[in-house]
Order: C-alpha cells, then sequence, then structure tokens
C-alpha cells in the first residue's frame, strides 16, 4: 500500500468546516487505497498572533520559550483535524514532533532536522489510522522543542514523505499550485504546472513565498514527487519534480524579496581570506548571504558587498563589525531601501541574450538596477524598493509570462554549452545523499572546473536606468553568450559590470564593448583573457551558509585570490586566476570529499 503525505497550510485549516474538508480529502485518499499522513499548520493567523503577543511582553522572546509558544499552534490544528477524521469514521491519531521522533539541533527558531523515527507513524498507519502530524517542530536532544522557521511545515512534509518513502507529498494551499510570480503582486500571473526541483529552490529561495525552501532540499534530495494543490477544488495544480523531457522555459518564474538589505565592507585588505573570513562570520550566526560581489581592488584594498534580508541586518551588521575588526582595516556600510527581483528558469542553460532582455525591461519602466548577479538558471538583480512591484509586473509581462506559450522573446536560439553534466550529478547525488549523518545535513555533488571562459570588466559606467540593458544588449545582439555576470554597488554615480564569456568569443565580445564604450567617456574596459571558474554543486548551498565558508577557507588557504562569486542555492561559483584553477580544484575536492 502506497503512503501519501497531505500537508494543509493555514489558511486551509482555517475554520470548523475547513477542517472538515481537509479531514475528508484524507478520508477519501484512505479509502481509495492509500496509507495517509497529514502534515498540519497553525490554524489562520495563530502563528502571528502568538508572535505578536510575545512582542507585546518583551522586545527579546528568549528562543527557546518562542519555540515552546509558536509550537501551540500546530498543536491545536492536529487535535482539531483529528477529531474531524473520527467524525467521519476514520481512526486518527495526532502527534506533536516530539511524539513523531522528528530530531532537531538546538537552534530554536530555525531548526534544523536530524532525524526523523518512523516507528510510531508506520505502527499507526498499519493499525488502520490516519496519521495527523504538527508541522513545523521537533524537539532536540534533550526534548526542548525547537521550531523549523517560518512557513516550516512545508518541511516537516517533504521530510517525512521522505523518511517514509512516500509514493507522493500533497501540499494544499490557498492557490492553485505554484504561478510564474505571486499572484497576488502580479494579477496576470499563471499556475505553472511542472516545475523542476532546481528551478523551485532557486524561486523559494529567492523570496517566492509559497513553499519553504528547505522543503524542496528534502524532495529534491530523496527524490520525493512534490505536489502544490488548492485545498478549495480538485485541480491538479503543479508538479514539483526532476526536469523532463520537454524543453525547459528559458524563464519559468519571478520572485521577489521586498524586504532586502544591502552590507557593503569597503577598505578590507586585498589578500585571500577577506572573503572566507566574511563567510564565517556570517555562517556562525547562519545569515544568508546573497549577491556577493567583490569588486576590482584598488591600491591593495578591496570592496566586497551582499544583500541579506532585512530581519537580519542587525546581526549581520555586528557579524560584519568584527569581520572589519579582525582584517584591521575596512568600513561596513548598508542600506535599507532594496528589494531583489530575480528570474528563474532552466532555460537559461542553453539560451543567450536573456539578462539583455531582463534589464531592457527594468530600463523601461525607470528602474536603476544597483547590483546584478546571474548563475546558470537565475538572474538576480537589486533595485529600489519603491519601484519594486511595477518592475516585476514590467518583467513578467516582458518575459510574456501571461501567455499560455512561452515563447523566449528577443532571446537567442544558440545553445550554450553546459558546464556541469546532469547525469553524474545524479550518479553522485544518491551517493552523497545515502552518506549523510543528518537529514539536513549539506549536499555537494560536484566539484567542477572550468577554464573556457574569459572575464570582462567595465569600469566607471554611468549608474542610471539603461546602462546594463545597453551594455548586454549589444553584446548578445552581436550572438556573445554571457555566462556570469556580476555588477557592485555603485558609488559616486559609477559601477564596474564584470561578465564571463567563452574564451572563443572573446575577441568579438572586445569589438562589441569597445564599440558601445563610446557612449560612456569615463568608462573603461580591463579583461582576462584566461580564467577558472572553480564550482561547488549541490542543494540548498546558499542557505546552509557553511558551504561558502568552507569554499573560501578552502581557496584562502591554498593562497589562492578571488576574482568574483556568485552564490545560488544549486552552485557556488568563484571566479580565479587561470594557473591557480588546478590547484583550488584539488583543495576542494579534498574539502568537499567528492574524490
Ligand atoms: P500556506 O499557509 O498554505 O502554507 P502560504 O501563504 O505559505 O500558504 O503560501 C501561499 C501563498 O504564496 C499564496 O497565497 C501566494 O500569495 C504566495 N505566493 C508567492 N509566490 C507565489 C508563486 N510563485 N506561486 C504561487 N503562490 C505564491
Ligand atoms: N505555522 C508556522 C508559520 O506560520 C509554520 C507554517 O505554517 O508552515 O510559519
Ligand atoms: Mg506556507
Amino acid at each position: 500500500m502506497s503512503i501519501l503525505v497531505q500537508k494543509f497550510g493555514g489558511t486551509s485549516v482555517a475554520t470548523a468546516a475547513k477542517i472538515l474538508a481537509a479531514a475528508k480529502r484524507a478520508v477519501s485518499a484512505k479509502r481509495s487505497g492509500h496509507q495517509v499522513v497529514m502534515v498540519v499548520s497553525a490554524r489562520g493567523h495563530r502563528t502571528d498572533e502568538l508572535v505578536d503577543l510575545a512582542a507585546e511582553i518583551t522586545d527579546a522572546p528568549p528562543p527557546r520559550e518562542m519555540d515552546m509558544l509558536l509550537s501551540t499552534g500546530e498543536q491545536e490544528s492536529v487535535a482539531l483535524v483529528a477529531m474531524a477524521i473520527q467524525t467521519l469514521g476514520e481512526q486518527a491519531v495526532s502527534l506533536t514532533g516530539g511524539q513523531i521522533g522528528i530530531v532537531t539541533d538546538t537552534s530554536y527558531t530555525k531548526a534544523r532536522i536530524r532525524s526523523i523515527s518512523t516507528d510510531r507513524m508506520l505502527r499507526a498507519l498499519d493499525s488502520g489510522s490516519i496519521v495527523v502530524a504538527a508541522g513545523f517542530q521537533g524537539v532536540d536532544d534533550d526534548l526542548n522543542i525547537t521550531t523549523l522557521g517560518r512557513g516550516g511545515s512545508d518541511t516537516t512534509a517533504t521530510a517525512l514523505a521522505a523518511a517514509l518513502r512516500a509514493a507522493e507529498c500533497e501540499i494544499y494551499t490557498d492557490v492553485e499550485g505554484v504561478f510564474t510570480t505571486d499572484p497576488r503582486l502580479v494579477p496576470e500571473a499563471r499556475k505553472v504546472p511542472r516545475i523542476s526541483y532546481d528551478e523551485m529552490l532557486e524561486m523559494a529561495s529567492l523570496g517566492a513565498g509559497v513553499m519553504h525552501s528547505r522543503s524542496i532540499e528534502f524532495a529534491k534530495k530523496f527524490a520525493v514527487p512534490l505536489r502544490v494543490r488548492p485545498a478549495y477544488s480538485d485541480d491538479p495544480g503543479t508538479l514539483i519534480a526532476p526536469e523532463g523531457e520537454e524543453q525547459p522555459r528559458v524563464v519559468t518564474g519571478l520572485a521577489l524579496a521586498k524586504s532586502e538589505a544591502r552590507v557593503t565592507l569597503a577598505g578590507i585588505p586585498d589578500r585571500p581570506g577577506a572573503m572566507a573570513l566574511v563567510f564565517s562570520k556570517m555562517s556562525a550566526r547562519r545569515i544568508p548571504i546573497d549577491m556577493v560581489v567583490q569588486n576590482v581592488s584598488e591600491a591593495g584594498r578591496a570592496e566586497v558587498s551582499f544583500t541579506v534580508p532585512q530581519s537580519d541586518l542587525a546581526d549581520t551588521l555586528t557579524a560584519a563589525g568584527d569581520a572589519v575588526a579582525e582584517l584591521g582595516a575596512g568600513e561596513v556600510l548598508s542600506g535599507t531601501n532594496v528589494a531583489k527581483l530575480s528570474a528563474v528558469g532552466s532555460g537559461m542553460r542553453t539560451h543567450s541574450g536573456v539578462a539583455a532582455h531582463m534589464f531592457q525591461a527594468l530600463a523601461d519602466c525607470g528602474a536603476n538596477i544597483q547590483m546584478i548577479t546571474t548563475s546558470e538558471i537565475k538572474i538576480s538583480t537589486l533595485i529600489a524598493r519603491e519601484k519594486c512591484e511595477e518592475a516585476l509586473q514590467a518583467v513578467h509581462r516582458a518575459f510574456k509570462l501571461d501567455k499560455p506559450t512561452i515563447e523566449p522573446p528577443g532571446v537567442g536560439v544558440r545553445q550554450k554549452a553546459s558546464s556541469a553534466d546532469p547525469g553524474s550529478q545524479k550518479r553522485l547525488l544518491s551517493e552523497v545523499v545515502s552518506k549523510l549523518a543528518s537529514m539536513e545535513g549539506i549536499v555537494v555533488s560536484d566539484v567542477l572546473l572550468d577554464e573556457s571562459q574569459s572575464r570582462v570588466t567595465i569600469h566607471n559606467l554611468p549608474d542610471v536606468p539603461g546602462t546594463s540593458a545597453q551594455l548586454f544588449s549589444a553584446v548578445a545582439d552581436g550572438d556573445v553568450m554571457v555566462d556570469m555576470i556580476i555588477q557592485n554597488q555603485s558609488h559616486s554615480g559609477q559601477a564596474n559590470v564584470s561578465f564571463t564569456v567563452d574564451r572563443r568569443d572573446l575577441e568579438r565580445c572586445l569589438l562589441l564593448v569597445r564599440e558601445i564604450l563610446t557612449y560612456w567617456p569615463g568608462a573603461t574596459l580591463s579583461y582576462e583573457p584566461d580564467i577558472a571558474t572553480l564550482s561547488v554543486v549541490g542543494i540548498g548551498l546558499r542557505t546552509h551558509t557553511g558551504v561558502g565558508e568552507r569554499m573560501f577557507r578552502t581557496l584562502a588557504e591554498a593562497g589562492i585570490n578571488i576574482q568574483l562569486i556568485n552564490t545560488s542555492e544549486i552552485r557556488m561559483s568563484a571566479v580565479v586566476a587561470k594557473s591557480e584553477g588546478q590547484r583550488g580544484h584539488a583543495a576542494l575536492l579534498a574539502a568537499f570529499e567528492t574524490l
């Protein structure tokens, strides 16, 4: 008999009527022959209410007591749902995280799952009961109650599905599935029938609130088919699964993280190890940094900028202050009125001109791009917060995401060689997962060296809307495939943009760039024909902050200086001098033990 996990979000169990409807779904799944495990969230806005209540008592609620408090929301729901199932004539048993045997680490309010014992659930299922499990919670080794972070019931559901080897994990929510972007912000957004794990990992970690990003990590690691479905109809929703046979769309969806903050460490010593130190300070506080940009150094001083969720800013500033103190020089700057707008799509691996198209849409709506970072399947831009919703709508229209057949408008058809072999990734993934000490342990499946690229940097570009669009349109029109793009935060009205291109395209690219540079007096060009790109490939790399730390510490210990950095959920890359590539690769392989 196959096991089905059904998760119901807060809105889907908000009232007695909705609780009964959820119970009916589980009962009918059971009667059609499945063993059913329900995972239930706190009702409606219960968790928010409890957070507010604590805030009325203290500005700094102790995290342990916070978890004790918040876990009660789910406990209320499971009891009510189990009662509802019993009124429908089936057996049901409600279980808390501790009773299920979800053991986590002790990091209250953002605990990670170590292990799940399935015995009790399997016994209940075998005796004919529906198991109603409390989402979002676990216990540490001392039986203290922990929670997995806001939205964490999705993670409970996929983790249980993985542990129980469920046939499918269904996530019932208040929308029809995963949309091209948040339908609350863009009413023309459309449901995506199928999305790959990698695309969903990026979307979720870049701000698409529909799924907790750690839940997709479990789904990918343990190959759990995941379906996001409406609780209020029989729509099949969206299947989240491995990349299919179908031609992937160039852009599948857009994500907006409205509450971002940017942080710059300026004037720090330009030596190997500076990045490692910054990453280790952030990692110690579990701050997921993104859009990391290291500027080209001047007079022995380097500068690094990155973004963090605004809620982590205070912690980040403390950590950055510590890093500067340890480095012996530098200052910390920050800004809060920013938002991160990202486009995600597997087709970016094989199509050119996507970035130019996005930058043009932003320019057309007057949004200035403050920072850019890209990775294999995503492009992220940092823009002013007050412009972000208008910009989201403009980019959504530009990629025709509101239309049923999605054609890549203005996007080149030239195939880009994919640097990672998906076959080898799959093979390695199952090996790595089988050796995990903890269910939520870091998964690094590959360490790659790419020596085929060149770096191009344009210094002192005017920091006004349209510059990046003009630059990358010129390059794309000349049929040059751009790989990594990085733009730093500007100073005194000027920005630097770096990108990598295939070595064979470098000459043509330089001609195109020199031509367009005549528009911008004062802008200058530098390039390096031979560079090496080192990448660590895996799952959940950015949010498991330790991966960046280990990568940059390893390179620092090998005395290798990093020129450019890319971070994403599935890949972390660093550009280094070509002469350092082989050595860096060997050091990283040893550090991540993938040999
Ligand atoms: P639940 O309580 O069921 O966990 P959430 O509120 O966490 O529900 O997630 C569902 C909400 O996510 C939707 O109401 C929608 O506004 C928002 N959302 C954000 N991005 C997307 C997206 N790309 N597709 C669908 N919904 C999205
Ligand atoms: N109740 C928790 C929250 O509101 C967990 C969840 O709903 O997934 O964040
Ligand atoms: Mg949710």
